[in-house]
């Protein structure tokens, strides 16, 4: 038995993404930037796809620009900014974003310029009133994610795009985890830049795309070529990109029926488990949040432990995001949250997919209960 329940990390390559992936990793081979038909045909499946990541979020397609990540997408959106004219040197970000944007601000910081991180309450929501006030004249850029990776909180984009523009302030959000599970139109959305990622909605890891607000400044990140009209620099990376588009396709498609089943099994999972073991909570519960993503803290027992017995029962999930699990550091962002530390500790993220089935999710809820008084037993008996 295999159940998957680790979709924020990343998800498996929809079958149907795959089959129009496999063309342009055989015969179709073209470089996409030659000017005979071989290539100009595989020009054409890229721009295809463009229309397809454009249409899912209410893009016009030469608002996208194919990146190789949501990293990518995230530091250039950032990089672009901090080189507009007359650009101040101060980044606006929040305390639980994630290290794409996190760490690209610590870096920056060597070279002179300043970030507010800007601290969330204990349901993972932010103070737009305080994010007001920290905008200031020398703000550059205000790099607010739209869905927690962890938690699945989801911030007012809307809102703060309001803010911000009354600030003339540019806004980037990171929706890498937000794309192809809740509804988006960039235009109701408000925001200049958006990233996205391929391998969190049922395309390949390795491909991504950022939405450029038609009329907003933008510097290129990765120099060389001319590719991406001259704003992304390097050979497409075609079946990926093609596997990108066909994702948003299906996603458009099944985006309300999906959801709704997602979060059925969502719910289904915390009522199960919230029923059957004590002291424990979900984080962010009172959040508007990701419909398939459940951060429980099941006190006295220690997160890794509680994964490694899973994954002998062949269940996998998260402690923290996958990014930061196997550093040995407590989650950034239930720290940020002021989740008490037991309670950061006994943490895992269950991120689930259209994929999943009840079956799976009443097979966790048989098996964790147990495993969980078990682990407690033990660390009882160790005195912990
Ligand atoms: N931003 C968020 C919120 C994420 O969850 C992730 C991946 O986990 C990224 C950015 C990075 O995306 P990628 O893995 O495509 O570089």
């Amino acid at each position: 038995m295999n159940i998957y329940f680790d979709n924020n990390a990343t998800t498996s390559v929809a079958l149907e993404v795959l089959e129009a992936m496999l063309p342009y990793l055989k015969e179709a081979y073209g470089n996409p930037s030659t000017a005979y038909s071989f290539g100009r045909k595989v020009r054409d499946s890229v721009e295809r796809a463009r229309g397809q990541v454009a249409s899912l979020i209410g893009a016009k397609e030469e608002e996208i620009i194919f990146t190789s990540s949501g990293t990518e997408s995230d530091n250039t959106a950032i990089m672009s900014a901090l080189r507009f004219k007359n650009a101040g040197k101060h980044i606006v970000t929040t305390a639980v974003e994630h290290p794409a944007v996190l760490n690209l601000c610590k870096y920056l910081q060597t070279f002179g310029y300043t970030y507010t991180e800007l601290p969330v309450d204990n349901a993972g929501m932010i103070d737009l009133d305080y994010m007001a006030q920290i905008i200031d004249a020398n703000t550059a850029i205000l790099s607010i994610m739209y869905a927690n990776n962890e938690t699945g909180v989801i911030f007012p984009i809307d809102k703060i795009s309001r803010i911000a523009s009354s600030k003339n302030v540019v806004l980037h959000t990171d929706a890498v985890q937000a794309v192809g599970k809740l509804p988006i139109n960039v235009n109701d959305l408000g925001v200049q830049m958006l990233s996205i990622s391929g391998h969190k909605l049922h395309a390949p890891k390795g491909v991504g795309a950022l939405y450029v607000k038609k009329g907003t400044e933008f510097y290129p990140y990765i120099i060389g070529g001319h590719q991406e009209n001259g704003r992304r620099a390097g050979t497409e990376n075609v079946a990926a990109i093609v596997g990108l588009g066909k994702a948003c396709d299906i996603a458009k498609t099944f985006l309300d029926s999906e959801t709704l089943k997602v979060q059925h099994l969502r719910d289904r999972l915390e009522a199960g488990l919230l029923n059957k073991c004590s002291n424990t909570i979900v984080n962010g519960a009172s959040s508007p949040r990701l419909s398939n993503t459940s951060n429980i803290s099941f006190a006295y027992v220690d997160g890794e432990a509680i994964l490694m017995m899973l994954d002998k029962e062949g269940i996998y999930a998260s402690s923290g995001s996958a990014c930061s699990s196997g550093s040995g550091q407590p989650s950034h962002v239930l720290r940020a949250m002021n989740i008490p530390q037991e309670y950061i500790r006994s943490s895992v993220r269950f991120s689930l997919s259209p994929y999943n089935s009840e079956e799976e999710v009443d097979a966790l809820i048989g098996i964790l209960p147990q495993l969980i008084e078990r682990l407690r037993h033990i660390s009882f008996l160790r005195g912990n």
